[in-house]
């Protein structure tokens, strides 16, 4: 066995997989084991099937035959497909502490790049030359900062140095297997440290640009409270064992683009609703360019985004529809989330909250009092305009 699980094992952590390296080669490996099938065209592994589970078999990378290997013109690599010995496969891994092997014949740790000695003093570090390393795989640098929040270990000062000048050549990276990173960076457990470090180390703004410059506009807090809080519940969610959603935690990373784009518009006169709905697609199709999610969770994003403004029609037929919509609960939460942090009134979310849980005689009330405030507010001449950050589902 090799990397996360050995690694997780040795600090008495479940492991998250199992991953398993042979010298026998795949085709060797399908003898052994009835229910495996081979997968990969250029590299071939066996994936081996005990009941539901899947073990991946990977027979050792070799390194030495460069006429298998391209390298792009910024020393990313693009193929690898040989087969070698163990001491080979070793400098093929990323960090120290994930490059320990443990032989299941007689029960030790095989270590080559002094691995242990790292884990044992909480140290991720590269193995071979960093700037090296991270070109030919810049996926490496969110790769440390997973690892370093997950585990709360410290990225080698080598290792660390050159992050901040290397992020740009994530724009490199296929945005899909950015978006698979950016779901395992955020959907861990430690998304407020994660995202504490990607901003630190500069790697934020690769994958989420539109959020990063909404956050060096910041005023009075926002976003990054509204971020904060965000990956606080996520996080929280996950601890209790509680399901995520993907589009939830990108809606909420892309709301504050979404909103400021929204405003243009409706400066410009469009409706609101029309307004939301194309601030929507287009930061949509800004975000895909950096991290490429599928077309549902774009979908879902923009569901949550422009409910957020029918929570403040509470009239009766309205407020029934909108209970009924079946992104009602995900809208709802994401309404919670701009109530606790300044971005919508508390008072309204509180109605909402105990408007779903009501009996119809209480909702019939609720609805009442809720349509005679709006009447009386219509009715009292306005003070002030709206602030920016309040334009939808807020204090009205
Ligand atoms: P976890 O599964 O807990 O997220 P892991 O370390 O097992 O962590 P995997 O992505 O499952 O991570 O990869 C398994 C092993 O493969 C790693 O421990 C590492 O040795 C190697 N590896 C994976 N990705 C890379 C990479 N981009 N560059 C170098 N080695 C890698
Ligand atoms: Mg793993």
């Amino acid at each position: 066995m090799v990397g996360g699980c050995v690694r997780d094992l040795l600090l008495g952590r479940e492991p998250k997989d199992f991953d398993v390296v042979t010298d026998a080669s795949p085709e060797e490996v399908k003898k052994v084991f009835r229910n495996c099938r081979l997968i990969g065209r250029r590299f071939r592994l066996a994936h081996v099937f005990f009941g539901r589970e899947i073990i991946e078999v990977a027979t050792f990378r070799g390194s030495d035959d460069f006429a298998n290997e391209r390298v792009h013109e910024n020393g990313r690599l693009l193929r690898d497909n040989v087969f070698g010995s163990i001491e080979e496969d070793v400098w093929r891994r990323d960090f120290t502490v994930n490059a320990l092997y443990y032989n299941i014949r007689d029960f030790s740790v095989v270590d080559y790049v002094g691995g242990m000695e790292d884990h044992q003093a909480g140290i991720l570090k590269l193995i071979g030359d960093p700037v090296t390393r991270y070109r030919e795989d810049p996926v490496r640098m969110l790769r440390a900062i997973r690892f370093a929040a997950k585990l709360g270990f410290k990225i080698h000062p080598e290792s660390e140095r050159e992050i901040p000048d290397m992020a740009n050549l994530l724009e490199n990276i296929p945005s899909a297997r950015l978006y698979d990173e950016v779901l395992k960076l955020f959907i861990s457990g430690y998304a407020v440290q994660t995202f504490e470090m990607l901003r630190h180390y500069d790697l934020f703004s690769a994958l989420f640009p539109a959020t990063d410059l909404s956050l060096q506009l910041e005023t009075d807090g926002f976003p990054r409270l509204f971020l904060a809080k965000a990956l606080e519940n996520t996080d929280l969610r996950i601890n209790e064992g509680k399901s995520v959603t993907p589009y939830f935690l990108m809606a909420a990373f892309l709301w504050e683009p979404v909103q400021s784009a929204a405003k243009e518009k409706l400066k410009q006169g469009k409706h609101g609703a029309i307004a939301y709905q194309e601030a929507a697609r287009e930061a949509i199709r800004f975000q895909v360019k950096h991290t490429a999610f599928p077309k549902r969770v774009g979908l879902a994003m923009t569901e949550v985004w422009t409910l957020q403004g029918r929570f403040s029609h509470r009239s009766g037929v309205r407020a029934y529809k909108l209970l009924g919509h079946p992104r009602f609960r995900a809208a709802y939460d994401f309404l919670l989330l701009r109530a606790e942090t300044g971005g919508a009134d508390p008072e309204l979310a509180d109605w909402w909250t105990k408007f779903q849980v009501a009996n119809q005689a209480e909702q019939g009330k609720m609805l009442k009092k809720a349509a005679g405030q709006h009447r009386n507010k219509r009715r009292r001449p306005k003070k002030s305009p709206k602030s920016s950050k309040q334009s939808i589902a807020t204090k009205d």
